[in-house]
């Protein structure tokens, strides 16, 4: 059965948070003091096994686990484990993990055991001080160990940088030799305007990544290629290290009218697009029967609402974010 919204796109794609907490403080995502949720208001890993499997039943063909720090969850390979059914069936293609790579050593061959073939892990520096100050508690020796452990395993894995003005800007060609090196995909993000960090820090640090390409372009081959995902990343390969280079530019580009994912947080709130604050509350029906009949029927509801597209501003007069809710919330 699949779900296609009133704009003719088909949902194939959900990201699942299954939490909002995270062992880093990174400066563009989280404020150093964050408040979490109660654990009534999060799903069990039970209920969220449930949801996705309604997704499943629904037309969801790709399932990416993200958070808050997806593997500092509690027991979270049961549920890795037990989504991982639906790849055996050939109901899903694709299960796969967007991470901070801190848990890595520990879970990587697990993971791949479950069905996993690709990973997305977060690194914006090589650096170890630059590390620590995006991070503010993360360490780089640790994530580096977590990436060898899933080469080993057998992973594909992306790296995800954020793009930041007068922090990691210098770095983009070392990271884009050494993801060569390694055999790793990479995708620059822009730096989005979501949730509350404080005075001036969202302008402070976005970096337009038209401007990034350009200068990239006067050192490496950017082959354009029409390479997809249905997300907003476009890709290049660098014809000098063989591995894709993707830019995910929402604040410059409208890439909404391929936009085939919507996004479940831990507290079963579905928001079907990542720049509007419109969402579904689907524990309450899911909570409510042990059927799944109420939760299909929600999920349904919000699909024949999900909006035409976003409306992203870094707001220069107005510094208060577009989006309120920060990016751990829904896991980007
Ligand atoms: N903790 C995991 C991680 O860092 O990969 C998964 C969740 S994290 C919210 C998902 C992605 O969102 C990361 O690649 C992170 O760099 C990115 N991100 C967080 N806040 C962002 C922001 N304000 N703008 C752009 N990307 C952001
Ligand atoms: Fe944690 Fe990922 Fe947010 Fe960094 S970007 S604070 S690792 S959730």
């Amino acid at each position: 059965m699949a779900m296609i919204d009133p704009f003719g796109r088909h949902i194939t794609y959900l990201r699942v948070s299954v939490t909002d907490r995270c062992d880093f403080r990174c400066v563009y995502c989280m404020a150093e003091d964050m408040a979490f949720l109660p654990k009534a208001e999060v799903l069990t890993l039970e209920e969220l096994d449930r949801t996705a499997g309604a997704f499943v039943r629904l037309g969801v063909r790709k399932l990416r686990l993200t958070g808050g720090e997806p593997l500092v969850r509690r027991n979270v390979m049961a549920l890795i484990r037990a989504l991982g059914r639906h790849l055996q069936s050939g109901d899903l293609d694709e299960l796969t993990l967007t991470t901070n790579g801190s848990q890595l050593s520990r879970y990587a061959t697990e993971l791949k055991a479950a069905g996993m073939k690709r990973i997305n892990v977060s690194l914006d520096t090589l650096d170890t001080a630059t590390f620590t100050a995006i991070t503010r508690w993360g360490k780089l020796d640790q994530v580096l160990d977590g990436l060898r452990a899933a080469k080993d395993a057998g992973l594909s894995v992306k790296i995800n940088t954020v793009a930041l003005k007068g922090v990691n800007d210098g770095e983009f060609d070392q990271l884009i030799a050494w993801c060569g090196e390694q055999g790793f995909d990479q995708t620059l993000i822009e730096v989005m305007p979501m949730g509350e960090l404080g005075e001036g820090a969202r302008l402070d640090q976005y970096l337009p990544l038209s401007v990034v390409r350009a200068k990239l372009k006067t050192k490496w081959t950017l082959d354009e290629t029409d390479y997809r995902t249905g997300g907003p990343a476009r890709y290049t390969v660098v014809r000098e290290t063989g591995r894709r280079l993707g830019f995910i530019t929402p604040l410059t580009h409208n890439f909404c009218e391929s936009c085939n994912r919507v996004r479940l947080t831990c507290t079963g709130t579905l928001y079907m697009c990542l720049g509007q604050q419109d969402a579904a509350d689907l524990r309450t029906p899911l909570r409510a029967s042990e059927s799944d009949e109420p939760l299909e029927d929600a999920i349904r509801a919000a699909i024949a609402r999900k909006p035409k597209g976003h409306d992203f501003v870094i707001d220069r007069r107005n510094q208060a974010p577009a989006v309120p809710r920060h990016m751990s919330v829904t896991g980007g």
